[in-house]
């Protein structure tokens, strides 16, 4: 059987569905059989209509105590039917279904699946689907329901979907190893894909997605954990000289390294010195200085003779980069530049030329440095700033411009380690859990929105001092139009009626890049007063002089989200304030709150975010950069997560090639789930 096969080979399938099924990325008969269901009805359960409640779907099982009637109406026409069950009576009800005429009969008992409408004591089923008592087509079972798109229906898409497991039926071959599916009691593949689409109980349904979930962590775990090996084992790499000692730059530093960042450096240190190529993860909260550990780096790698690059995801990140990278290193004599593409043309064409040249030690820059013009003359050492926003792909197009250079990542977002473990699996990882001594705490407060008024003296008061300040937006929805009227709507309320004595500025993410640059260069420069905004303030801008932020509508962001964008403060001599403006009574926002309001450690924030995570978006900050999971959900699925880390380690240690035959099916999968699809 080919599982390669094109779908439109598949009963059902004509050339119209052909077009419909490629929008859903199912183009082979694999892809169809593995097209999972979004969610499931259970008709199974029948109730008693006086248990039905208003606006719930459900499953009757009722006798028809009359024919169909017939009423005309001015456009439509609508079919009722009275039913009765043990409990009472009720009315079904469908329009335009003149087909039904004919079909119930009075006296005999059928199963319908539909709205229940309860209005007093008048209950009613609108337009539901329905089967006579002993039949199991339309209800009586548990219904896969897929995600659509516009012109493909449950009915035909399930029916499609039918079929593509009709062919394969009982001859899939198992895509893992006899052993795992003996030790960890898992379903077979072909039970597995039966039960995820057409269960006859939940419990089956359970079943078949634990098994499935299993191997997609798993096989995602493994690839990234052998990716790790490899480059343990790889001495290809640059071994940067070991008379380069890292305490010359950090005697040239203003300030004290904390133990913290000691230690980072030291593992890296070592990392760069040993021929194995670095691939570290750099993890430290907002403020807890990773800028001056990728300093202490690329120094080390320029004075062993390379050149070094740094990514950041914004131009105004750069500039502030580079800034402090000069104060540092020209004096020293390492030669730092930037790219960036606000640059003009002449001046990149001269910049390209010194590069490859080698007359650049250092090029600090944003998405253009990914450019293929982009060349070095021999690049050791590639760093990207605020991970998050980069995708594993982007990362290798910069490391490809060097031979084998060392990678270090680094990023703001703390992660517990179990998830560290599946996102960063292919990194080392190095933590710095301690800031710079003198931080004041950043004051948090969570208010009601009736405060308002007060909470806006308060913000006039940080003014007059000389202070600048923030106003966030809530996330309206994921969606950018309805983000941007809110941002619009705000901002004239600020200018209008709250400041109109300030200069209030707003920025948003639908702006060109070159635009929210100039705008947070202008905050930078003092000479805006209030700064509305979005979360594109989010990643690391210093202006050390804004100290207080207000986070409207606080009640809908995560944690890890609220955390780094209260991060934006709080980086000056200043004492900074974070002011969280919330909307009604949840408990959930108020226990998150609450912590906010307790802590300004992202670690046990992030941690809390996983147990609170029912409204938590931990993830949406992070966005990008995460393996795609077709089954697998991060949260719910924590704890197979475990489970199935232990597994990879434990396969890995008795076959770290995974050359074995037993491991031979483990092999198909990876290349399957990462040859084809990413590059890695
Ligand atoms: P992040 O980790 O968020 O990127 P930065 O590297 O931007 O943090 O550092 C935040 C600020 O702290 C910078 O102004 C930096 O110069 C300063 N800083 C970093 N390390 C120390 C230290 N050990 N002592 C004092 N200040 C420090
Ligand atoms: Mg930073």
């Amino acid at each position: 059987m080919d599982l390669e096969k094109d779908v439109k080979f598949v009963k059902g399938v004509g050339p119209s569905k052909v077009k419909l099924l490629n929008k859903l990325e199912i183009y082979t008969l694999k892809d169809l059989i593995s097209y999972y269901p979004r969610t499931y009805e259970d008709r199974s359960k029948a109730k008693y209509l006086s248990d039905c409640v208003d606006g719930e779907e459900a499953t009757i099982e009722a006798i028809a105590c009359s024919r169909i009637s017939e009423i005309r109406m001015p456009k439509k026409t609508m079919q009722k039917l009275i039913i009765r069950d043990e409990t009472m009576t009720g009315t079904v009800t469908w329009f335009n279904q003149n087909y039904l005429k004919n079909i119930f009969y009075t006296g005999k008992k059928y199963r319908f699946y539909g709205k229940i409408s309860k209005k007093y004591n008048n209950i009613s089923i609108i337009s539901p689907v329905f089967d006579e008592i002993g039949c199991t087509k339309n209800t009586g079972k548990i219904i896969p329901i897929y995600p659509l798109t516009y012109q493909l229906t449950q009915n035909v898409l399930r029916k499609i979907i039918e079929n593509g497991i009709a062919e394969v039926k009982d001859n899939l071959q198992e895509t893992l190893p006899e052993y795992l599916l003996k030790e960890y009691k898992l379903l077979n593949i072909n039970q597995a894909i039966q039960n995820i689409h057409f269960p006859q109980k939940f419990e089956d349904f359970k079943l078949a997605r634990y098994r499935l979930v299993f191997e997609e962590l798993l096989t995602t775990q493994l690839a990234l954990l052998q990716l790790k090996n490899n480059y343990m084992n790889d001495k290809n790499g640059i071994a940067f000289n070991k008379d380069v000692k890292m305490s010359e730059i950090i005697n040239e530093l203003p300030f004290k390294l904390t133990k913290a960042q000691l230690r980072v450096l030291e593992e890296i240190d070592n990392n760069m010195e040993s021929e194995k190529s670095m691939n570290r993860l750099l993890q430290g909260d907002v403020g807890s200085g990773k800028t001056v550990i990728a300093m202490c780096a690329a120094f080390k790698a320029v004075r062993s003779g390379y050149q070094a690059t740094i990514i950041a995801p914004t131009a105004i990140l750069a500039i502030q980069h580079l800034e402090n990278f000069k104060n540092i290193l020209e004096k020293m004599n390492i030669r730092c530049e930037l790219l960036i593409s606000a640059i003009t043309k002449k001046k990149k064409t001269e910049l390209l030329e010194r590069l490859k040249n080698g007359e650049i030690d250092i090029l600090i820059g944003t998405h253009a440095l990914l450019q293929e013009n982009v060349e070095f003359k021999n690049l050791g050492l590639v760093v990207t700033d605020e991970q998050h926003r980069f995708g594993v792909k982007q990362r290798t197009t910069l490391v490809e411009k060097g031979k084998n250079p060392d990678v270090l990542v680094m990023t703001a977002t703390p992660i517990p380690r179990t998830l560290a473990l599946i996102l960063y699996g292919d990194l080392d990882i190095s933590i710095i859990d301690e800031l710079p001594p003198n931080r004041k705490k950043i004051e948090t407060f969570a208010v009601q929105k009736n405060m308002s008024e007060r909470v806006n003296n308060f913000v006039r008061k940080q003014i007059e001092e000389g202070r600048q300040a923030y106003i966030v937006c809530p996330l309206v929805e994921e969606n950018e139009e309805s983000d941007l009227k809110s941002v619009q709507k705000i901002y004239e309320t600020y200018t209008k009626e709250i400041f109109p004595e300030y200069r209030v500025q707003y920025i948003h993410g639908k702006m060109k890049q070159k635009e929210k640059d100039e705008i947070m260069l202008n905050f930078k420069n003092r000479q805006i007063d209030i700064l509305i905004s979005t979360t594109v303030i989010e990643v690391g801008v210093d202006v050390p002089n804004a100290n207080i932020m207000v986070i409207e509508n606080a009640e809908r962001f995560g944690l890890a989200a609220l955390h780094q964008l209260r991060g934006r403060v709080g980086r000056g001599q200043y004492q900074s304030y974070c002011i969280l403006k919330c909307e009604g009574k949840s408990e959930n926002a108020r226990k998150r709150m609450k912590i906010m309001c307790e802590t300004n450690d992202g670690f046990i924030i992030s941690e809390k975010d996983l147990e609170l995570r029912g409204s938590g978006d931990f993830f949406g900050t992070m966005q990008h950069g995460l393996p795609e999971f077709k089954i697998a959900n991060l949260f719910e699925d924590m704890p197979i997560l475990k489970t199935v880390q232990g597994v990879a380690i434990k396969i890995l240690e008795k076959d770290p090639n995974l050359q074995n035959e037993e491991n031979r099916l483990l092999i198909n999968l990876i290349k399957d789930k990462f040859l084809k699809r990413i590059e890695i």
